[in-house]
């Protein structure tokens, strides 16, 4: 089941999220949910907290399926990044909760996550490139940090300005 994305500001995206004690029939179907609302945005990731649920829970995909990759799915149930590159990395950035506004984000350019998946089981991998920017960009969002607290302030206090504005055209619009 498709859900709606929150919209920043919203309080619920600036909270720390509470580490998943153990798998779960739900939380497989949060993941699916996740996954699916990711795919229709469309995104590369998705946070739980950005679909109101406070757990720390990810989801992403960064094969360039448009370039004849496979699909590559990636449910991340309390990731942490262990390692991270002294080589940096810069990618413009954007957030399907600030839609439509991307900014420059220095990031180390190789991470390795460790997390547990859907099977309860412990995975490790090495991220490099979009894949590495991705997972820390979704793993903030677990911290309640927005891709636009990496910016200037008065850079990130532009944005949220356009985003308030944003919520009210779509707030009259609900009517
Ligand atoms: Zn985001």
């Amino acid at each position: 089941m498709k859900r709606s994305i929150l919209i920043h500001p919203d309080p619920r995206l600036k909270k720390v999220c509470a580490e998943v004690p153990d798998m779960s029939d739900d939380l497989r179907s949060l993941a699916d949910d996740m996954l699916e609302t990711m795919y229709d945005a469309p995104g590369i990731g998705l946070a739980a907290p950005q679909i109101g649920i406070l757990d720390r829970m990810i989801v992403l995909d960064c094969a360039k399926t448009d370039n004849g990759e496979d699909a590559r799915p990636l449910v991340m149930v309390n990731p942490r990044i262990v390692a991270g590159s002294d080589e940096r990395n810069i990618y413009e950035e954007g957030c399907l909760s600030i839609p439509d506004q991307y900014a420059e984000v220095e990031r180390p350019k190789i991470v390795d996550v460790e997390w547990m998946d859907l099977n309860g089981a412990l995975q490790r991998e090495t991220f490099d490139g979009l894949w590495a920017t991705c997972v820390q960009h979704e793993i903030d969002h677990l911290d309640g940090k927005l891709f636009i607290d990496h910016l200037k302030p008065l850079k990130r206090q532009m944005i949220t300005r356009k985003m308030v504005k944003l919520k009210k055209e779509l707030a009259r619009e609900r009517g």
